[in-house]
């Protein structure tokens, strides 16, 4: 059987942002790489959006930018202006045709559908899949979107709306998001943090028929795509073992309280591609531990008051946006710590403290 030096296993966006990273700083010169992938081919299906607050490989995947935002609660809209850290959205599709052109360059890299078709004995592993054990105190940020195509003006392209809590909350954490493409075209998605367990808010298609009907007044749209997905708000314990490293979301990459992962790839791609000479003695790259720590106060508080998350979040947006997009993408530093922790309802957040 053959054997290769590195082994990725999943080549989803963490493992492909991985081989990407190796592959174009010269680091699989003189080294083999396999990539364990079961999929038969790439198409898109994942919209993936984030504040650039750092640079990264994929620029010219990037579907659309917004420098401005909104959030929503019953009869009250908060506009948020974010030039400095224009929201962007990668098309899949894209980065994994950009990805896979350029290791097809590489005879030094070979595909496989399963890892028993090689040798892992010597290899070092960087592994994105395992299974996630859950359990019904675990929370989830699911959702389903579906962009849709209307032979009308209808949105603002310039304004994306993060956050609609305007609708049932069904007591969870439950809101609307929306990125329009176009005046016509746009990302709708209905999204619940909860357990998983609660089949009554699943019914995502109706959700999203009755948001465009009675919130966004929208009755004749084609859909042209459709995506739905369950992210763990929780991580599994990453123990460091000698020849294996878990990179992406099985790797610790989620921001807890948000869901937000893809620019965490990135930066856990670029430190493994830094260390990769001395990789068996380098730290485990991780989120700041202060993150982990505020987020698991955030997701009990939200366990225990569903029903006041919206006013939450809302009033989070009372800090500067610079300081609210730094923390919710892990770059604060410790005045905007305090800042954002100042904006929180004291008495609910030391309660789960203690
Ligand atoms: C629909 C959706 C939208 C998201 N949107 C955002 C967003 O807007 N912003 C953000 O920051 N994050 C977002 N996320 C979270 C996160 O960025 C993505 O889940 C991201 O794809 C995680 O990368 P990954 O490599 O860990 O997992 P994946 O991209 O899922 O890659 C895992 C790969 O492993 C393969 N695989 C499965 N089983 C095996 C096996 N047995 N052996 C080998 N390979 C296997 C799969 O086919 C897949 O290609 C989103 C998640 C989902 C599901």
């Amino acid at each position: 059987m053959k054997e290769f030096d590195y082994i990725i296993i999943g080549g989803g966006c963490a493992g492909l942002s991985l081989a990407y990273e190796l592959e174009t700083h010269d680091k699989l010169k003189d080294k083999t790489l396999a990539i364990i992938e079961p999929r038969n081919e790439y198409k898109r299906d994942k919209t993936w959006s984030f504040w650039k607050i750092l640079s990264h490989n994929f620029e010219d995947c990037i579907r659309k930018s917004w420098d401005n935002f909104t959030i929503n609660i019953p009869n009250h809209t908060k506009h948020i202006e974010c030039k400095n850290t224009p929201y962007q959205t990668i098309d899949s599709g894209l980065f994994y045709q950009k990805i896979i052109n350029t290791l097809k360059e590489n005879n030094k890299i070979h595909f496989f559908k399963n890892i028993n078709e090689i040798n892992t004995q010597n290899s070092f592993i960087f592994n994105s899949v395992s299974n996630i054990p859950d359990s019904k105190n675990n929370m989830w940020q699911h959702f389903s979107g579906i962009e849709i195509e209307t032979n009308k003006d209808f949105f603002d392209e310039e304004i994306f709306n993060l956050m609609d809590f305007d609708c049932d909350q069904k007591d969870n954490v439950h809101f609307f998001y929306t990125l329009p493409y176009s005046k016509t075209k746009a990302l709708i998605e209905t999204t619940w943090v909860s357990d998983l367990n609660n089949p009554s808010i699943k019914d995502y298609d109706n959700q999203l028929k009755q948001y465009l009907e009675n919130n966004l007044k929208i009755k004749n749209y084609k859909i042209n795509f459709k995506e739905t997905g369950a992210i763990p708000l929780f991580h599994k314990k990453n123990i460091k073992k000698l020849n294996q490293i878990e990179i992406g979301t099985t790797g610790g990459m989620t921001r807890l309280s948000t869901g937000y992962t893809f620019l965490n790839i990135q930066e856990q791609s670029k430190y493994i591609r830094q260390n990769i000479a001395n990789i068996k003695n380098t730290k485990i790259f991780s989120i700041n531990k202060k993150y982990q720590f505020l987020d698991n106060i955030f997701l009990k508080v939200l366990k225990k008051n569903p029903n006041k998350m919206a006013q939450i979040f809302y009033k989070l947006f009372n800090c500067s946006p610079s300081t609210v997009i730094n923390f919710l993408s892990s770059k604060s530093n410790i005045y905007e710590d305090v800042s954002i922790i100042s904006k929180m309802p004291k008495k609910m957040f030391l309660k789960e403290l203690f």
